[in-house]
C-alpha cells in the first residue's frame, strides 16, 4: 500500500515501550535496563524512541528516573530520543535533559484528562499555547498527542469537532506533529479514518501520527485503516506492553513486532529488523517478569524468522 500521492512505501515507527510500555508495570526496571532497552530497540532499527517522561515521579513512579536514562543515552545512540511532558515543569526538565522531541499531551475529555494531568481539554490546549515557545525557543521540535481522541474510560464518546479544534491550536502553537491517541483501545477504522479526516482539515500541512492500544483487538485494523487515510508514522510498543495508570482497563500498546510484520509482509518498510525486534520482546518479558501480549511473539514472523517454540 504504497503512499497514492508520492509511491513512498516508507512507514516510520515511533517506538514507545520505554515510556508507555513501562509506565503501568507494577515491577520497576532498573534505570541500566531502561538504556538497554533503548539500546537495543535502536540496534533493531527504531529512529525515534520516546525513552522517558518527565512527570510527577510521586505519581509516576515508574518513570521517576528520567534525567538518568537520557544522561546515559544522550549521544551514545542513533535514535532520537523523544520525552513526555505534560506542564511546563516537565518541558523544562526535557529541554534540560536534551531530548531530541518533546512530546505534549492534550486531553481530548475532562473525565480522564483532569485525572491524568489534572487539566481539561480547553486547560490542556491553554497551557500548550503558553508553553510551546520554550521548546522553539530552545529548537528543540515539539510534538502533540491528543491522548483519549476516541473515547473517554469515564465520560464515554468524545466528538470529533473537540479533537479537531485541538488539533487546529496545537498546529497553531508550532507543534511540528499530531497524534491521536487511542488510549483505551476504543477505536474502530470507520472512525479512524473520520477524526483523521476531521484532523486534517483542521491542522493542513501538520504531520500526523497515530497512538492505538490493542485492548479490544481492533489496533491492526486501526493502523491500516491510518495508512489508507495517508497517514506514515505510527506508535507501537515492542512486546505489546502497555497501559495507563489513570485509565481503567488500560492494556498494551500495538505491539511494534505485530506492526512491523504486518506492514512487511505488505511491501511496507519499516527498518525495522523483525528478529532483533522478537529478541527484544523476549529480553523485556524477563525483566518486566511476566509474558508479553504479543500474539506474533508466540507465534514468530514468517517466512523464515524466530520461532516462540519448535
Ligand atoms: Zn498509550
Amino acid at each position: 500500500m504504497a503512499d497514492p500521492a508520492t509511491g513512498e512505501t516508507a512507514v516510520e515507527i515511533v517506538e514507545v515501550s520505554p515510556r508507555d510500555g513501562l509506565q503501568n508495570e507494577s515491577r520497576l526496571l532498573y534505570t541500566e535496563d531502561k538504556i538497554a532497552l533503548v539500546e537495543r530497540l535502536a540496534a533493531a532499527g527504531a529512529r525515534r524512541i520516546e525513552a522517558a517522561s518527565f512527570v510527577n515521579p510521586r505519581r509516576v513512579p515508574q518513570m521517576a528516573d528520567g534525567e538518568a536514562v537520557m544522561a546515559g543515552l544522550s549521544g551514545r545512540t542513533r535514535a532520537r530520543l523523544i520525552a513526555l511532558a505534560l506542564n511546563e515543569t516537565g518541558l523544562r526538565r526535557a529541554i534540560a535533559a536534551q531530548a531530541d522531541e518533546i512530546n505534549y499531551v492534550m486531553v481530548a475529555s475532562p473525565g480522564f484528562g483532569l485525572r491524568n494531568q489534572n487539566a481539561t481539554p480547553e486547560q490542556s490546549a491553554a497551557l500548550f499555547e503558553t508553553i510551546a515557545p520554550l521548546a522553539h525557543e530552545a529548537g528543540i521540535p515539539l510534538s502533540v498527542t491528543i491522548s483519549v481522541a476516541f473515547g473517554d474510560p469515564f465520560d464515554g464518546e468524545v466528538p470529533h469537532g473537540v479533537v479537531a479544534e485541538l488539533a487546529a491550536r496545537a498546529a497553531g502553537a508550532g507543534a511540528d506533529e499530531i497524534a491521536l491517541g487511542d488510549t483505551i483501545g476504543v477505536a474502530d477504522p470507520w472512525d479512524v479514518r473520520r477524526r483523521l479526516e476531521a484532523v486534517r482539515a483542521a491542522a493542513p500541512g501538520t504531520r500526523l501520527r497515530v497512538h492505538f492500544h490493542d485492548t479490544r483487538g481492533a489496533a491492526l485494523a486501526n493502523i491500516h485503516a491510518s495508512l489508507e487515510a495517508g497517514v506514515r508514522i505510527i506508535d507501537a510498543s515492542c512486546g505489546g506492553f502497555g497501559g495507563c495508570p489513570f485509565a481503567p482497563n488500560a492494556t498494551g500498546n500495538v505491539a511494534t513486532e505485530s506492526v512491523v510484520y504486518m506492514l512487511e509482509r505488505g511491501g511496507l518498510s519499516t527498518g525495522i529488523d523483525l528478529d532483533a525486534l522478537i529478541a527484544t520482546a523476549r529480553w523485556l518479558e524477563e525483566r518486566i517478569g511476566r509474558p508479553a501480549p504479543s500474539l506474533l511473539l508466540r507465534a514468530g514472523g514468517f517466512p523464515s524468522s524466530s520461532r516462540g517454540s519448535p
